[in-house]
């Protein structure tokens, strides 16, 4: 059986490019009469809220994207997270921020510093000498990793290449999303996972864990981000495009239609409920390119508000 899941952070409201993105996971797992699961990535302390958990429930159910089951929090699944870390081959790091965003330092593609590798062979009397708490790092091989993305297609990467040894517990001593979000998914049994593509990137990192772990591998599909007319994520871009400010102005269904009509399963932005694109969902329609939503922000602007 197909079981996919949502996958938000209650660091705040979730915008328009999230529903675009809970749109297509909750289509894609209810054509397969599959089962959703919803997992609220709540790992970060300093950035997850309690209130916007809440809201987060709310506004998938008041949008029509239903849910079989939800996962436990990350919050509270520390206990899982050491036993993955510690099956991998993982050492301390000293480096501080600073040492790290050296402007020397090889940049990935997506602008992070590629990790140079300084703590990785560090002898027992020099990690003595240190007094920073560490991160820990897992040491990557220096091979390619491939992959089919259901929407990008054959990708392959080179971890050693392509980001370096990276994080898998921060000095602080919480886990990273990379192990978290594979022991999650593995947990709930996730075969697709549907994300931003902002995360694809991050997918080759994830597959080499689940390899590691033994865990079996999800199916990838990676969506295409709304950009505003400018090309700059929509969520950055407009602040007023959050869920607390679209329910006062659109019904479910005017949300749903206008996100159906951007992804190309429709011809036109009229109202429309979740559960009637089901049939005409296909993988087939959505494209790679960044969707430029003016158009919806001017239809937007036609409608009515409730
Ligand atoms: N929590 C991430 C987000 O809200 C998604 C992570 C994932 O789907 O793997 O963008």
């Amino acid at each position: 059986m197909t079981v996919g899941r949502f996958a938000p952070s209650p660091s705040g409201r979730m915008h328009l490019g999230n529903l675009f993105t809970a749109l297509l996971a909750w289509l894609s797992v209810r054509s397969q009469n599959g089962k959703m699961l919803l997992r609220i990535e709540d790992l970060d302390p300093d950035r997850s809220k309690e209130e916007y958990i809440d809201a987060l429930r709310d506004d998938l159910l008041w949008l029509g994207l239903t849910y079989d089951e939800e996962m436990p929090l990350q919050s509270t699944r520390a206990e899982r997270y050491k036993k993955a870390f510690d099956q991998l081959p993982t050492y301390p790091c000293y480096c501080s921020r600073s040492e790290l965003h050296d402007a020397s330092a090889p940049h990935a593609s997506d602008g992070a510093p590629i990790y140079a590798g300084t703590c990785r062979n560090l002898t027992e009397a020099e990690r003595k000498t240190k007094t920073r708490p560490p991160a820990w790092r897992v040491r990557v091989p220096d091979t390619a990793i491939a992959f089919t993305d259901g929407v990008f297609g054959d990708q392959q990467e080179n971890l050693a290449e392509a980001c370096g040894d990276f994080i898998v517990r921060r000095s602080d001593g919480v886990y990273a999303y990379q192990l978290a979000v594979v022991c999650d998914d593995a947990d709930g049994g996730v075969t697709e996972v549907v994300r931003g593509c902002d995360l694809l990137r991050s997918t080759a990192r994830q597959i080499w864990l689940y390899q590691m772990l033994g865990l079996p591998v999800p199916h990838f599909y990676h969506v295409p981000l709304l950009v505003a007319p400018d090309g700059k994520r929509l969520s950055k871009r407009e602040k007023s495009l959050d869920m607390a400010h679209l329910r006062e102005r659109f019904r479910p269904e005017q949300l749903v239609g206008l996100l159906a009509f951007l992804a190309k399963l429709t011809d036109t932005p009229a109202p429309v409920e979740a559960a009637e694109l089901i049939d005409v969902f296909s993988w087939e329609k959505i494209g790679k390119d960044p969707i430029t939503a003016d158009s919806l922000l001017s239809f937007g602007k036609r409608f009515d508000s409730v």
